[in-house]
């Protein structure tokens, strides 16, 4: 094949998504993904929302302690500012996905209809177990999706769910494990 066609093939643009409950490990198969893109020699531009104040200021970091730089959005439609349109070839990586609702949803099709190879990772199921945009919508339109299983905290089962144990009926709590526990469909409380 003509490499002026592979490069024709690599521009049709393709999204991955890596979701699951909170401690399933999606921000190490992020980084893990990115990481591999940057040794294949293609540039990579990685993306997190301000709101998420768990991991310092410009990088992703995992709970086992990796990390990688990252630069912190306000809102979702600063990715497309943040990324010149020449940048074909680019891989985008979007940490918390969740944070940013379905106000992401705009700006990852954009970069999909450029030729981009874009990566989210987030909780697709909220406090309530309920669906949580973006990811119904571009669960939909993935061209890959990894459903990551974490350990639920009461039996040691396989876990779907984000369990908050703080009071609250906000949307969007940050917090880590203060806050919320891995739970399996049986040990779930939503609410
Ligand atoms: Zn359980």
């Amino acid at each position: 094949m003509r490499r002026d066609t592979i490069e024709s093939l690599d521009m049709t643009g393709r999204l991955e998504i890596i979701c699951g409950p909170m401690f399933a490990g999606k921000s190490t198969e992020l980084i893990r993904r990115l990481r591999e893109a940057r040794h294949a020699q293609l540039d990579v531009a990685v993306f997190k929302p301000e709101t998420d104040t768990r991991s310092g200021a410009a990088s992703i970091r995992t709970h086992p302690g990796d990390r990688l730089d990252a630069l912190p959005l306000k809102s979702a439609s600063r990715l497309i500012e943040a990324i010149p349109s020449a940048d074909r070839g680019l891989v985008v990586g979007v940490d918390e996905a969740h944070f940013f609702g379905s106000e992401l949803i705009a700006p990852v099709r954009e970069l999909l209809r450029r030729g981009n190879r874009v990566i989210l990772a987030g909780v697709e199921r909220d406090h309530r177990g309920q669906p949580f945009e973006p990811f119904p919508t571009l669960l939909c339109e993935a061209d890959e999706v990894v459903k990551m299983a974490a350990v639920c905290g009461v039996c040691g089962g396989p876990a779907v769910h984000s369990q908050r144990l703080v009071r609250s009926d906000a949307a969007i709590v940050v917090g880590g494990a203060e806050s919320y526990q891995a739970r399996c469909r049986r040990c779930f409380e939503p609410g």
